[in-house]
Parts: structure tokens; C-alpha cells; sequence
């Protein structure tokens, strides 16, 4: 864009001083060169103009982007903070209110896969073979089977 400017001014320049040496006497074929030296500097520069004005727009639109993402990753923060990692069972884990009381059996527990990819999901309780527990995401599918709950003795 600075070059096409810059070129243009220079056009200009040359035309300026083509009437200034003339003082009057204007060689029609010189000045009708410069002018059209001048219009071809003026379509580089708009050309310029444009490709720049499309690179902003393909920025602003970057930008807008990259801000929704960091409010959406702040957003995220906050929520997770409500939340810790709990040891639900041997080898099981899965995310529960921070300052949670009382048994893990009853405690609303979330995924900790889904909540990996920063999104709430509860786990459901579900049947389970020979006598084991099982907690089921039914978002991303993923099955906890169990013994007992870590806090059961
Ligand atoms: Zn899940």
C-alpha cells in the first residue's frame, strides 16, 4: 500500500514539475503521459486499498473470534472452580461440588471425560453385574463399573 503511495506521489511529483518547467508552454503530449502515469498509480493504490481493507475484515473477524473464545474459556474457569476431583472408587474418578457433605453415594458426581472437554455432564447410576456399582455419562458414553463407593467400608 506505502509502495503504491508512494509510486502515485512520485507520478504526481513528475506531473508538478512537468508544468512548472513549462511556465505556459505545456507539451500536451509529456502532460497527457503524466496524467496517465498518475491514473495508473491511483488503480494500484485502490487495488491496495482493497486488499487491505479484505486483510482487516479477515482480522477483525479473527479477533472477534479469539475474544469469544477467551470469554468462553473464563466462563469455563469459573465454572470448573465449583468443582473438585473426587477418587469415587478405587481407580474411578469423577468430579463433585467442592465442599460436598455427606456420602459419595448420594453426591451428584460429573464426568471427569466430558469435564475434560469443559462440559458438565452428570453421571447416572445404573445396574451393574455381580453385585457392582455403575455410573453411566450419557453424553459421551462412558461407563464407571465399581465395587463400592471409596467412602463405604
Ligand atoms: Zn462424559
Amino acid at each position: 500500500m506505502y509502495a503504491e503511495i508512494q509510486s502515485g506521489m512520485a507520478a504526481l511529483k513528475g506531473a508538478i514539475e512537468l508544468v512548472q518547467a513549462g511556465r505556459g508552454v505545456i507539451d500536451q503530449a509529456a502532460m497527457s503521459n503524466a496524467l496517465y502515469e498518475i491514473q495508473q498509480r491511483l488503480l494500484e493504490t485502490q487495488s491496495a486499498a482493497l486488499r487491505i481493507s479484505e486483510e482487516n475484515s479477515v482480522l477483525v473477524e479473527r479477533v472477534r473470534d479469539l475474544e469469544s473464545a477467551a470469554k468462553k474459556l473464563a466462563d469455563w474457569e469459573v465454572e470448573a472452580a465449583k468443582y473438585e476431583r473426587t477418587n469415587v472408587a478405587h481407580g474411578v474418578y469423577a468430579y463433585t461440588e467442592k465442599g460436598r457433605e455427606g456420602a459419595l453415594i448420594d453426591a451428584i458426581k460429573m464426568c471427569a471425560n466430558c469435564f475434560g472437554d469443559q462440559s458438565i455432564s452428570i453421571l447416572q447410576a445404573q445396574h451393574a453385574e455381580m453385585r457392582q456399582r455403575a455410573l453411566m455419562c450419557l453424553k459421551c458414553k462412558s461407563r464407571l463399573v465399581f465395587r463400592s463407593y471409596s467412602d463405604q467400608t
